[in-house]
């Protein structure tokens, strides 16, 4: 499976997945048309699909130019009818997407939003603004609960190697804010210094960034070794954490506070 990165808007990723084998290719998050269509002419592949991961305009914005200029369906959570852009094909949690020989299955995740899924193929993952690298997307129609079993209940369980793809390029600043928890966090702070310098030389348009400075993908192992959301075991980020939540014990609670202090950062 071949994987495009398009840089769209001022931070966002959006993806191309492509069949090596039949050349077809599903789009994945598409708030601008004009890049997507640019790289599947590059490419040659054929566009069959049009997917979104949650609602957000800055995910679905292009759904349905892209979707009336390739004739292709537009899948989303079905809860989301009516407000994913052009929905044709409603999914829900254990569904197959095919793109040519290939198949996702979709993971239900809400969180972020009440109808945020994740498309799951062998090795990568589509997880929009639910899990980021280093972070998470902010709650604003769900819980911490919720936000805790999507990251650590749903996409913990794929294999550690699983390629993470998220839906925007926040890793610097969640990094930043991750070592305010964790300084002594040895993964976390190699990381942080790789990260910093794939970023000193960025574009000054996301339009024109190059995969040198993308640091999409990560991995499941990158996260549960680096990322806040995912690290209610580490006694560091607790004693960190009892500094402005004492009563933050339980793994829900925990990420909570964490989400708290990161939307004040
Ligand atoms: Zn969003
Ligand atoms: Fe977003």
């Amino acid at each position: 499976m071949q994987v495009e990165r398009i840089p769209t808007l001022n931070d966002n990723y959006t993806y191309l997945v492509i069949d090596p084998e039949t050349r077809k290719a599903a789009v994945i998050d598409a708030p601008e048309a004009d890049p997507v269509v640019r790289r599947v002419d590059e490419l040659g592949v054929q566009l069959t699909k049009v997917l979104s991961t949650h609602h957000h305009w800055d995910h679905s914005g292009a759904n349905q130019a892209l979707a009336k200029r390739y004739d292709a369906p537009v899948y989303g959570h079905s809860s989301d009818a009516g407000r994913v852009p052009a929905l044709s094909e409603g999914l829900e949690e254990g569904d197959a997407v095919r793109v040519g020989n290939l198949e996702a299955r979709v993971l239900f995740i809400p969180a972020h939003t009440r109808g945020h899924i994740a498309y799951a193929f062998p090795g990568a993952v589509f997880c929009g603004d639910t899990l980021f690298a280093g972070g998470c997307g902010r709650l604003f129609e769900g819980t911490p609960e919720m936000m805790h079993r999507a990251l650590n209940e749903v996409l913990a369980k794929l294999p550690d190697e699983t390629l993470v793809y998220c839906g925007h390029e926040y890793t610097e600043s969640n990094l930043r804010f991750a070592l305010t928890l964790e300084p002594g966090n040895a993964a976390l702070q190699e990381k942080f210094r790789r990260v910093q310098a794939q970023r000193a030389s960025r574009a000054t348009d996301w339009h024109d960034a190059t995969p040198a400075e993308m640091t999409i993908p990560s991995t499941l192992a990158e996260e549960k070794a680096t990322n806040p959301f995912m690290r209610a075991h580490s006694v560091e980020l607790q004693a960190s954490v009892h500094r402005t939540h004492p009563g933050a014990t339980d793994p829900v609670a925990i990420l909570g506070a964490v989400r708290e202090l990161k939307d004040r950062f």
